[in-house]
C-alpha cells in the first residue's frame, strides 16, 4: 500500500488538471436550449438548430438582467499563427451583427476552412440584454453604451462631456458614469487583457462601412470587405475601436453592415468573409514570416 502511494498522488494530480482543463461552467444542454430559443426568437434568420450547432460555452461572466454571455473557441493543433477575436451585437438593436457572427461559425466549423490557422474566440452576442430587450436595445440593462464604456485615456474628461455637448444627450450614446463600469464591457476589457488577440474584429450596423482603428505602424487597414469600403467614421471616447485601436495597440476592425435588420445576400457575405480571411493572411500570416525570416540567423557567408 505505502508503495502505491506516489502512483496514486501522480493519478490524482493528473485527474485534477483533467478536471482544472474542463470549462469552469460548462451549460447544461437544457441552458444552451434555452438560450438559443431567446435568441432565435428575436432573430428569425438563426435557427435554433444552427444556434445548437455552434456548440458555444458559457463565459465567466454574465448580463447586467443575468443573461449569460456565450463565446465559442477555434483552436488550431499547432501553434496558431495569430489570435482573432470577435465580437457580435455589442449594439442590442442591430441584429444583422449577431447573425453574420453565427455565420462565420458555421464557416469555421468546416473542416477545411479559411481561417483554421488561427486561434479564433467569437462572441456572437455581447449585449444579451439590449437584444432580448422588448424592443432590442442599442444599450444594456441600465441604459449604457457598452461601446462608450471601455477605459479610454481621460475617459471621465472626455466621454461625460462628449455625450452631453456632441451627442445632445442621446440616451442611446450613455457612456455610463465610470469606465468599464458594465458587466459585459468589464469582462470584454479583461478577456483582451487575457486573450492578447493579433486582431479584434467586431461587428456593427447600419452605417454600411468598414472601419479600422490601430497603431500608426503595423498592419494596414482593410480598403474593402465585399461592398463595405473603407471610411474611418472617427473615434469616440470609450469606444472598443479607440481602447483597442489606439490605446492597447491591437488593429480593430470595425464591419457596419448596411442594415441592422436585413441580412446581405448569400454572395455578398461570401465576399465579406474571403476578403476578411485574405486581409487576416496578407497581414498576420505573411508579415509574421516576413518577420521570422528577418529575424532569423543570418546564413554562412557564401564563398566567392
Ligand atoms: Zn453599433
Amino acid at each position: 500500500m505505502q508503495r502505491n502511494l506516489p502512483l496514486l498522488f501522480i493519478l490524482s494530480l493528473f485527474a485534477t488538471s483533467l478536471g482544472a482543463a474542463q470549462p469552469a461552467v460548462g451549460p447544461a444542454p437544457r441552458d444552451l436550449h434555452t438560450w438559443c430559443q431567446s435568441v432565435t426568437r428575436v432573430i428569425p434568420q438563426i435557427k435554433p438548430k444552427h444556434c445548437l450547432k455552434a456548440e458555444l460555452k458559457p463565459a465567466a461572466v454574465k448580463s447586467v438582467n443575468g443573461h449569460q454571455i456565450m463565446l465559442r473557441e477555434f483552436k488550431p493543433a499547432h501553434a496558431p499563427v495569430a489570435r482573432v477575436l470577435v465580437v457580435g451585437g455589442i449594439h442590442g438593436d442591430e441584429l444583422t451583427a449577431v447573425s453574420i457572427v453565427f455565420r462565420w461559425i458555421e464557416l469555421l466549423q468546416q473542416p477545411y476552412s479559411d481561417g483554421l490557422q488561427y486561434h479564433w474566440r467569437v462572441v456572437p452576442v455581447m449585449n444579451p440584454d439590449g437584444l432580448l430587450a422588448k424592443p432590442p436595445t442599442r444599450v444594456n440593462a441600465r441604459g449604457v453604451d457598452l461601446n462608450r464604456n471601455f477605459p479610454t485615456p481621460n475617459w471621465f474628461a472626455e466621454a461625460p462631456r462628449y455625450w452631453l455637448v456632441s451627442a445632445g444627450r442621446d440616451p442611446r450614446r450613455f457612456p455610463g458614469k465610470a469606465p468599464a463600469s458594465e458587466p459585459e464591457s468589464r469582462w470584454l476589457h479583461d478577456e483582451i487583457t487575457r486573450f492578447k488577440p493579433d486582431v479584434i474584429v467586431s461587428v456593427h450596423a447600419p452605417i454600411n462601412v468598414l472601419d479600422f482603428d490601430g497603431p500608426p505602424t503595423g498592419i494596414k487597414a482593410p480598403l474593402r470587405f465585399g461592398r463595405l469600403h473603407l471610411n474611418r467614421v472617427g473615434v469616440y471616447p470609450g469606444s472598443l475601436g479607440n481602447f483597442g485601436g489606439l490605446k492597447e495597440g491591437i488593429p480593430v476592425v470595425t464591419l457596419e453592415l448596411p442594415h441592422a435588420l436585413n441580412m446581405p445576400t448569400e454572395k455578398e457575405l461570401a465576399h465579406v468573409w474571403r476578403d476578411m480571411q485574405e486581409w487576416l493572411r496578407v497581414n498576420l500570416v505573411e508579415r509574421k514570416t516576413a518577420s521570422a525570416r528577418t529575424n532569423a540567423a543570418p546564413a554562412a557567408e557564401h564563398p566567392e
